[in-house]
């Protein structure tokens, strides 16, 4: 107990935790926990308690937890070779063999593969990517990158100011000048009244073309979305959206960034959002489900289209000026395929199609007749419930409605995640999970969100 409390002490005085409250977490106000363990879609902390992980880490750990097999994977490959760079033309076998696996799990037109450790570095990649194809396209004025109000795509200078949250961006002195924010597609909170699903995405469309129009066409790069929104609230677009969007974009020219750092590797049933959505992007991003979190690694895949411009660069400018030590490392690479084997193997992804459409129906059928949640929405292994007041207003913020139904399932043994913007619960659970741990899952939520109604309605 001691050794524990120890611990603690050390937490809070040394260790800074990524978007913790600083003052509450060094006074111990937050109490903080210590994660010692997890298997399947269970996690343990220090006293013991074990929680179901309803939203898989951060939306990561797509195969569960405690595979030996990925273990295996890792220790292997760090006897054999713990690191080489991949600079100059060097490689291991285990990153080439990932990046043709990755191309069979990408839409076709994709053709190359860049590493990085996070989906934000990959996020930046991908900029400077789109800057260097406008600039070998002698296109100098081409660089402004459109993104969406809620949507999430990292936390760094760039990727920050990409995110249209503005959490990320107040005291940062973001978003830069050259990223621009068009309308977020939630039919329930942002359509127009009356406006049915498939007239407010064709208002996306044209919200986007005025934002164009604004702006100048002959300025804007590229439009960067996740295909289902995920951070910004777990939105799913409204029924033709992508196929409202898409054609604007190739009007005028704008490269499409699929953000698939959540959708990629099975989450919503299909190998990336951008087959479940019919999206073609020039480029993707992925990290999360590609190793299941087991290491770090992150992918910017490359479409045709784009890459043989990056070739007709290095004719003219010689090797591009861009890598990172780590691009490509092999112990990453070896979880990585370890990963796909499993996914593939054990028919995963099938899984997180099938589940997840139990998942939807059963959250619709315990929740949409409750007086507390506005709207249950969700797709695939990603779900979620915004709860509204009377007449369907928002709750005051300083309630804190969403972090209580969080708090109220966690003490009951399920975490799932208070969205930070809005009274949202987040679900995004491992795509093992069955539909008994479903129903387990939504009969605890059921009671936390009956306890918080009785406090607030
Ligand atoms: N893009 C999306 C869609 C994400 O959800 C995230 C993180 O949640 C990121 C990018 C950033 O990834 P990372 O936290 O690994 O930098």
């Amino acid at each position: 107990m001691i050794q524990l409390e120890q611990l603690f002490k050390q937490d809070r005085s040394h260790f800074m935790h990524p978007s913790t409250h600083a003052r509450d977490h060094a006074s111990g106000a937050l109490p903080g926990k210590i994660v010692t363990g997890a298997k399947g879609i269970r996690i343990e902390d220090h006293q013991g308690k074990s929680y179901i992980d309803a939203f898989a880490g951060l939306y990561c750990v797509n195969i569960g937890y405690g595979r030996t097999e990925v273990a295996d994977a890792i220790y292997q490959q760090a006897k054999k070779l713990a690191y080489y760079h991949t600079y100059a033309g060097h490689a291991t076998d285990t990153i080439i063999e990932l990046s043709s696996r990755i191309i069979d799990w990408s839409p076709a037109g994709m053709k190359k593969v860049y590493y990085g450790m996070s989906g934000s570095d990959a996020n930046e990649t991908q900029i400077k990517i789109v800057w260097y194809y406008n600039n070998v396209l002698g296109r100098r004025n081409k660089k402004k990158i459109i993104s969406r109000h809620r949507g999430y795509h990292g936390s760094g200078i760039m990727t920050g100011s990409l995110t249209g949250l503005p959490g990320f961006h107040q005291h940062f002195d973001l978003p830069i000048d050259c990223v621009k924010h068009t309308i977020c597609p939630h039919w329930y909170r942002q359509a127009p009244a009356g406006m049915s699903e498939t007239q407010f995405a064709a208002y996306c469309a044209e919200e986007l073309e005025k934002l164009i129009a604004r702006e100048g066409a002959d300025t804007i790069a590229a439009f960067i979305a996740e295909p289902m929104m995920g951070t910004g609230g777990i939105i799913t677009p409204p029924q033709g959206y992508w196929a409202a969007i898409q054609p604007v974009l190739k009007r005028h020219d704008i490269l499409l960034i699929s953000d698939e750092v959540v959708c990629g590797f099975g989450r919503l049933g299909s190998k990336m959002g951008a087959q479940h959505y019919g999206i073609q992007p020039d480029l993707i991003t992925a990290a999360k489900g590609m190793t299941s979190a087991y290491a770090p690694l992150s992918a910017v895949i490359i479409g045709e289209r784009v890459w043989d411009v990056i070739e007709k660069g290095s004719q003219e400018y010689g090797a591009m000026g861009h890598g990172w030590t780590y691009s490509g490392h092999p112990i990453c690479a070896a979880a990585a395929l370890a990963n796909l084997d499993i996914l593939e193997r054990e028919n995963i992804m099938q899984n997180a199609g099938e589940v997840g459409s139990y998942l939807n129906a059963q959250l619709h059928a315990a929740f949409d007749q409750h007086p507390l949640v506005g709207e249950v929405r969700g797709a695939g292994m990603l779900a979620a419930l915004e709860f509204m007041a009377e007449g369907d207003k928002p709750f005051d913020a300083a309630l804190k409605v969403g972090p209580q139904v969080a708090a109220a399932a966690l003490e009951r043994g399920v975490i799932a995640r208070a969205m930070p913007h809005g009274d949202i619960l987040g679900f995004a659970p491992p795509l093992i999970t069955t539909r008994a741990e479903v129903d387990e899952i939504i009969g605890i939520v059921r009671q936390a969100v009956d306890e918080v109604a009785n406090r607030v309605v």
